[in-house]
């Protein structure tokens, strides 16, 4: 397993430091250290899936807990009623960078227009 398959799973375990924003049984919020947005945080399920494809496959439960963390952290982070926008960037033409899927909530500011 490569370093990038295992880093998320090192920030869950705590062996790399990160930034909690919120955590409960099954999943692992934090800030993203390379910020896109005034608001930018990746939440991952503690189970490892390559991708947003996988996880609905193999566990649509934990996809629903995955959703419902960013919708806690959007509460916590005070841009529930702003708006803010949910991305999984899937495999390689979205520049996927590290193989196990997380939501990245950006928000606090106006977005840009997302494409090309
Ligand atoms: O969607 P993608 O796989 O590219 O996202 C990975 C994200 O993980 C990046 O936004 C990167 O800044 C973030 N990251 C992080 N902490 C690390 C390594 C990467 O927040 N130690």
């Amino acid at each position: 397993m490569s370093d990038a398959e295992t880093l998320f799973e090192r920030i869950i375990a705590g062996e790399i430091p990160s930034e909690k924003v919120y955590e409960d049984e099954t999943t692992y919020a934090f800030r993203d250290i390379a910020p896109q947005a005034r608001v930018h945080v990746l939440v991952v399920p503690k189970k490892r899936y390559r991708n947003l494809a996988d996880l609905a496959s193999a566990d649509p439960q934990l996809l629903a807990d995955v959703a419902a963390a960013a919708k806690k952290v959007a509460e916590l982070e005070g841009i529930a009623e702003t708006g803010y926008r949910v991305v999984f960037n899937t495999d390689r033409d979205a520049g996927q960078t590290v193989f196990h899927v997380h939501a990245h909530v950006l928000g606090g500011e106006q977005l840009g227009h997302f494409g090309r």
